[in-house]
């Protein structure tokens, strides 16, 4: 008999920047292996959402708890050190950096030696970073920066990943390998929250979705209902997400 166990659960959060709330009453749950999409226009509140789980902006109302641990007023790193790991929007990766250094910064505080095993993990993950390791990761591609991006997050050994916008600026193929990369790593046991304005991308890979507008939830799913419906697509799937197979 398998059995459950929660990953997360987001309880009535609010958050933003300043006076003005971004996001307002948000609750969401994921068990451990589950993949989930939060989906929504520009300016939707969705980033906000990741760095509010993040704690890189305090939650003003709610609560989040990651497994049995309440976040409250924990600092960023040390929801890292709990099992978090963060793909922020852009990568922010250091250019001048090598791979490998951008590989060490997710794993800092671990020994030299584990530093070491963890990268031939992650690049046995991302194979085609290996011949890349020692090279200026700002003249990668983007599809390399992103697998870079991502693999400097398994660094910390997460047990929730946070991804958001992993497609943008990548070409339909490169996405494609890049989801189905992440679909390997649910083998493993790890959780999912994929952030995307490519909602088509998003909701082929994950089992279920979230649609956010104004700093809300408005929509809950499975992607199946969700891929279904025509308002989704109207409104979400335009032609950027239209390619990917
Ligand atoms: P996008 O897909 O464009 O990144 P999003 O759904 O992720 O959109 P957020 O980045 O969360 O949206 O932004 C939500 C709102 O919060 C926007 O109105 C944005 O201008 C505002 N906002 C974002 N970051 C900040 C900040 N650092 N300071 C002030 N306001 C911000």
């Amino acid at each position: 008999m398998t059995t459950t166990t929660e990953c997360l659960r987001l309880e009535s959060i609010t958050a933003g920047y300043g006076k003005v709330p971004v996001i307002s009453g948000i609750d969401l749950r994921l068990n451990t292996g589950d993949t989930v999409a939060v989906v929504g226009a520009n300016g939707a509140g969705k980033t906000t959402l990741l760095r509010a789980i993040m704690g890189e902006i305090p939650t003003r109302q709610g609560s989040v708890t990651f497994g049995s641990h309440p976040l409250a007023d924990l600092p960023t790193y040390r929801r890292c050190k709990l099992g978090i790991g963060y793909v922020p929007e852009g990568r922010q990766l250091f250019p001048d950096m090598s791979v490998r250094e951008n590989l060490e910064m997710g794993a800092a505080r671990e020994s030299s030696t584990e530093r070491t095993r963890r990268i031939t993990e992650v690049l046995r993950i991302f194979p085609k970073l290996e011949p890349l390791v020692h090279g200026r990761c700002g003249l990668l591609s983007g599809g390399e920066q992103q697998m870079v991006a991502i693999a400097r997050a398994l660094m910390g050994k997460p047990k929730l990943l946070l991804l958001d916008e992993p497609s943008t600026g990548l070409a339909p193929k490169i996405i494609s390998e890049l989801y189905a990369t992440l679909s390997g790593l649910l083998k493993s046991g790890l959780t999912i929250l994929v952030v995307e304005q490519n909602a088509r991308a998003a909701l082929r890979f994950a089992q279920r979705a979230v649609v956010v507008e104004q700093g809300k939830i408005t929509v809950t799913g499975s992607s199946s209902e969700l891929l279904a419906d025509p308002r989704m697509v109207e409104a979400y799937m335009g032609m950027a997400g239209m390619h990917v197979s």
